[in-house]
């Protein structure tokens, strides 16, 4: 019998690998990455600096010691440059040699990388992205190099906004800069959205919204030059890019696995390949494409099942996000893509609660804003009907 392999150690990749030790101890498991394969919180990257964490703090286990912990093989600096699913045989590239390795089962917990902006000028390359451990030692490297704390960051989305606000409470003069009219664009209604802007502007976060940088050119000092769509420019230590993740789908698609905004799955979290399996953020799930957290520990779960040989649907009940900004406290819960919503907000002293109703004034999301609004999270959520229901 070949091992179950999985692609990937990022939360996605870790997770299906303990649950899966729970229900079995003993099956051959292999899991294979592209990085070293230090287990790692992704989430912990943007508000490491508030607690004063250096990276080699956030790293959890290394790759023997999460072999050692899970029982299972680990190729760290592996590259799966080809899935062959009728041998059910991957190939593998590291150090420029290729090997083969069968599989069983193949579960892709390939993630997702950071969108880039084409942008102009001598400095563009060294624009910063945070999607990886590695990427944060180099943000933390340079950040430590620069005296005068002026940081750039492109995208006033979650990442964004959660950067900007680790950055400005550890003395960093930050500016955030969107093409849309408020940050968090895709969450929020808009008076919300004004209401965590203020917030954010009350404690020195500067936003530049409705323009994009169109180039950013190197100065003197190791400093770099902004320019903005709307003719402004501003001079910064660093840049960094926040604007958005996309699924890493080429492996798939090159294995004729079926995408669309993600690796495609039903509810049992099988692609259109037999034995062939995608989970976290590479995963679109039953048209749901999810990349937090919550979502993956319902996965791995259900997927832990169905490798040790009970076949089980995933389970998706109302899961929030809170947004990691202390100045403005937030928890999110969208409503589903799709679904006509009306909302109602309720003023807080120090927040606001907003909920969206459908048109059977079901509660279908909510955005909880401020410390006391908090306190409704789980009443809400339980009010919020099930995205994919426990068993279909
Ligand atoms: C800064 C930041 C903060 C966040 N904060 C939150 C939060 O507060 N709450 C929340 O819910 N979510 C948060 N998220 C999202 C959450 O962290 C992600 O959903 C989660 O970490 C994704 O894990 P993953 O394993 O799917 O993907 P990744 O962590 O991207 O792992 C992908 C793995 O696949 C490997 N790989 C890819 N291609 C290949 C290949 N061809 N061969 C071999 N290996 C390959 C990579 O090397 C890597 O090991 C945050 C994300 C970021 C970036």
């Amino acid at each position: 019998m070949h091992p179950i392999v999985i692609i990937g150690s990022g939360m996605a990749g870790y997770t299906a690998a303990r649950e899966f030790r729970k229900l079995n101890p003993e099956h051959e498991l292999v899991m294979i990455c592209a990085d070293d394969a230090v287990n790692y919180a992704k989430p912990t990257l943007s508000n490491a600096l508030v607690g004063n964490k250096a990276p080699e703090q956030i790293a959890l286990g290394d790759a023997s010691k999460m072999a050692t912990q899970l029982n299972m093989r680990i190729e760290p600096l592996t590259w799966v440059k080809e899935i062959l699913p009728e041998q059910h045989q991957l190939i593998l590239e590291k150090d420029g040699q290729q090997t083969t390795q069968p599989y069983s089962k193949l579960v892709l917990a390939v993630g997702a990388n950071p969108v880039r902006l084409a942008i102009a000028g001598d400095g563009s390359d060294d624009i910063h992205v945070v999607n990886n451990l590695d990427d944060y030692k180099l943000f933390r490297k340079n950040l430590e190099q620069h005296h005068d704390k002026r940081v750039v960051i492109l995208g006033a989305g979650l990442i964004g906004c959660e950067f900007a606000n680790d950055l400005q409470n550890t003395q960093h003069k930050v500016i955030v800069i969107d093409l849309a009219a408020q940050p968090l664009g895709r969450l929020l209604p808009e008076y919300v959205a004004s209401s965590f802007q203020e917030k954010l502007e009350d404690i020195g976060i500067h936003f530049e919204l409705g323009t994009t940088v169109e180039k950013v050119i190197k100065v003197e000092n190791g400093d770099y030059q902004i320019s903005l769509a709307n003719g402004q420019s501003v001079v910064a230590d660093l840049v960094l890019s926040a604007i958005g993740l996309q699924p890493n789908l080429e492996l798939a698609k090159a294995a004729d696995i079926h995408c669309s905004r993600g690796i495609l799955t039903n509810g049992h979290l099988e692609t259109n390949q037999a034995d062939i399996y995608a989970i976290g953020d590479c995963a679109e799930v039953n048209g749901l494409l999810l990349p937090y957290v919550m979502p993956i520990m319902q996965q791995a779960r259900a997927l832990a099942k169905t490798l040790n040989g009970e076949k089980t649907h995933v389970h998706y009940p109302a899961m929030p996000v809170a947004v990691k900004t202390p100045a403005a406290p937030l928890t999110v819960l969208p409503a589903p893509v799709g679904v006509d919503v009306t909302w109602h907000s309720e003023e807080l002293e120090d927040g606001m609660i907003a909920k969206a109703t459908d048109s059977q004034d079901t509660l279908r999301g909510f955005v909880l804003l401020g410390a006391t609004a908090a306190k409704q999270r789980l009443s809400l959520t339980k009010l919020v009907p099930d995205l994919i229901p426990a068993a279909v």
